[in-house]
C-alpha cells in the first residue's frame, strides 16, 4: 500500500531541490529563465501537496486559488512598466510577510495549546512578517512617490524605537505567559505593522533598493519561523533560502553604493553632508551627425547604460547600432554596473530582451581594467554609476562608491535629454571633461538617429 506521509515528503525532497537548483540557475542571464520556471513549478507542487497533506481543502478550491493566484500574478506582472518593477517587487515581498503573519496568527489564535517553542517561533513569523509587509508597503509609498523619498526623521525617534522594542519583548513575554488572550494577539500584529514602519521611514530614497532586498531577506526569514511553526520542512527550506539569498543580495547592493547595511539603516538618524564642491570645465554638446563620424572610425565601443535606457526603451536601437558598428570593424561591449537602473539586473533584463549576447556584457571589475582601451565609451542614460565625483571629489555624497570609469576612455559620448541629475542628485563632473560630449535628447531618438547614418 502507498505510505501517504512519505509521498508527501517526497514531493517536498523534490521541491526543495528544484528550489535550490532554480536558484543556481538564477545566477546566470542566460538561464534565469529556467531557474524561474523551476522555482514557480516547485512552489505548484509545494502549494498542491501542502493543501492535500492538511486536507485544508478539495480539489476544486486548490484550482480556484491557483487560477485567481495566476490571475493576479500574471496582470500585476504585465501590467507593470519596467521602470515600476521594484514598486511591484516590494509589494510582493510585503505579500510573502503578510502570509507568515496570517499563518502565526492561525497557530495562536487556533484552539490547540501550543509548546513554548511554536510559540516563540509564531510570535517571530509574525514579528517579522508583520515588519516585512509594512516596511514594504512604505517602501513602496516611497519609490512611487506616494510619500517623500527623503529620510523622514522627528525629534525623539531613537527613544520612540526604544519603548517600541521594549514594548515588543514585552508583549512576547506576555504571549508565552497567557497565549489565549485575544488582545495580546492583536498587540503583536500592531506593534510588528508599527515597528516596519518605523524602521524604513527614516531612510532615504537612494538607499530604497538595499531596504527592498533587505525586507525581501526578512520575508523568508518569516516565513522560516512560519515553517517551524507549522512543522512543514519545505517551507523551512524555502524560507532559509529566500532568507540566505536576500541577505547574499543585500550585500552585494550595499558594496556596489559603497554602503555600511549599519549606515543604511540609521542614514535618516545622521546630518546630511551637503557638498559645496564646484565643477570646472565647460559642457560640449555634440549632434548625431558629428557623433556618427567618430563611431564610424572606432575600432571598440563600450556601451554603458543606465535608468535613462529603461525610460526610453532604448535597448532595442543600442542593438541596431552594435550589429552596424560590428558590421563596420569595430567591437562593442556592455559594462553593466550592478545597481545601474532601478533594480537589481535591471539593465540585464533590458539587454536580454533585445537579444543583446550575454558574451559582450561585462561586470564593473571585469571593464575598469581595460576601459582606457575603448575609443568610445556610449553612456545611454546613465549618471550616477559613471560619475567620477565618487573617485575623485572627497566631499561628495557619492564619495567611494565604485562606478563604471567612463571618463578614462578615449572619447565619451552621453545620451541624455538635459544636465538632470541623477538618481542620487549629485553633479556629474563626466559631462564636463574635455574628452567627453553630450548628444542631448531622448536616448533612443539618439540612437536612431545613429542608425539611420550608418544605414545611408
Ligand atoms: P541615474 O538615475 O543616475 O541617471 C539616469 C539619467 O537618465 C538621468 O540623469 C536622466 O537625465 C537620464 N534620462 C532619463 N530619461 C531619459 C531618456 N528618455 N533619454 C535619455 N536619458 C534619460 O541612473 P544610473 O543608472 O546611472 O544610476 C542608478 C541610480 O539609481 C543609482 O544612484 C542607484 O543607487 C539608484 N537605484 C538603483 C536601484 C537598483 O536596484 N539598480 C534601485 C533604486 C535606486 P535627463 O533627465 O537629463 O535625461
Amino acid at each position: 500500500m502507498l505510505d501517504t506521509a512519505l509521498l508527501i515528503n517526497a514531493v517536498y525532497v523534490v521541491a526543495a531541490t528544484l528550489f535550490i537548483f532554480g536558484l543556481k540557475l538564477l545566477s546566470h542571464p542566460s538561464t534565469a529563465r529556467k531557474g524561474n520556471l523551476l522555482s514557480a513549478l516547485a512552489m505548484l507542487l509545494a502549494v498542491i501537496v501542502t493543501l492535500l497533506d492538511q486536507q485544508i481543502l478539495g480539489f476544486e478550491w486548490i484550482a480556484v486559488s491557483v487560477l485567481a493566484g495566476t490571475l493576479v500574478g500574471v496582470f500585476a506582472a504585465r501590467m507593470v512598466v519596467m521602470t515600476s518593477m521594484p514598486e511591484l517587487v516590494s509589494l510582493f515581498n510585503g505579500i510573502g510577510g503578510l502570509a507568515s503573519v496570517a499563518v502565526a496568527w492561525a497557530m495562536i489564535a487556533g484552539s490547540e495549546p501550543l509548546s513554548v517553542f511554536v510559540l516563540i517561533v509564531s510570535f517571530l513569523a509574525l514579528l517579522i512578517g508583520g515588519v516585512t509587509f509594512s516596511g514594504s508597503v512604505v517602501a513602496w509609498a516611497k519609490l512611487s512617490e506616494r510619500i517623500p523619498g527623503r529620510p523622514l526623521v522627528f525629534k525623539g525617534q531613537v527613544i520612540a524605537n526604544l519603548l517600541l522594542v521594549l514594548a515588543i519583548i514585552a508583549c512576547a513575554i506576555l504571549l508565552i505567559r497567557q497565549p489565549e488572550l485575544t488582545a495580546v494577539h492583536w498587540l503583536a500584529i500592531g506593534l510588528a505593522l508599527l515597528m516596519g514602519v518605523m524602521v524604513v521611514l527614516p531612510i532615504g530614497g537612494a538607499d530604497m533598493p538595499v531596504v527592498i532586498s533587505l525586507l525581501n531577506s526578512y520575508s523568508g526569514l518569516a516565513a522560516c519561523a512560519a515553517g517551524f511553526a507549522l512543522e512543514n520542512n519545505l517551507l523551512i527550506v524555502a524560507g532559509a533560502l529566500v532568507g540566505a539569498s536576500g541577505i547574499i543580495l543585500t550585500n552585494i547592493m550595499c558594496k556596489a553604493m559603497n554602503r555600511s547595511l549599519t549606515h543604511v539603516l540609521v542614514s535618516g538618524f545622521q546630518p546630511v553632508v551637503s557638498s559645496d564642491i564646484k565643477i570646472e570645465g565647460e559642457v560640449k554638446p555634440l549632434s548625431a551627425e558629428d557623433a556618427f563620424f567618430v563611431l564610424e572610425a572606432a575600432q571598440s565601443v563600450v556601451v554603458i547604460p543606465g535608468y535613462g535606457m529603461a525610460v526610453a526603451q532604448a535597448q532595442h536601437a543600442i542593438k541596431e547600432l552594435q550589429e552596424l558598428l560590428e558590421k563596420n570593424g569595430a567591437e562593442v561591449a556592455y559594462a553593466i554596473h550592478p545597481v545601474a537602473g532601478r533594480m537589481p539586473g535591471h539593465m540585464n533584463v533590458l539587454l536580454a530582451e533585445a537579444d543583446v549576447s550575454y558574451e559582450q556584457l561585462y561586470e564593473m571589475d571585469e571593464i575598469n581594467p581595460r576601459i582606457e582601451g575603448f575609443d568610445v565609451a556610449i553612456v545611454i542614460g546613465a549618471n550616477d554609476v559613471v560619475n567620477p565625483a565618487a573617485r575623485e571629489m572627497q566631499g561628495s555624497p557619492i564619495y567611494g562608491m565604485p562606478v563604471i570609469n567612463a571618463d578614462l576612455a578615449r572619447n565619451v559620448f552621453v545620451l541624455k535629454r538635459g544636465m538632470a541629475a541623477g538618481f542620487a542628485g549629485v553633479d556629474n563632473p563626466l559631462f564636463f571633461k574635455d574628452n567627453c560630449r553630450m548628444i542631448f535628447g531622448d536616448a533612443k531618438d539618439t540612437l536612431n538617429s545613429l542608425v539611420r547614418q550608418f544605414a545611408d
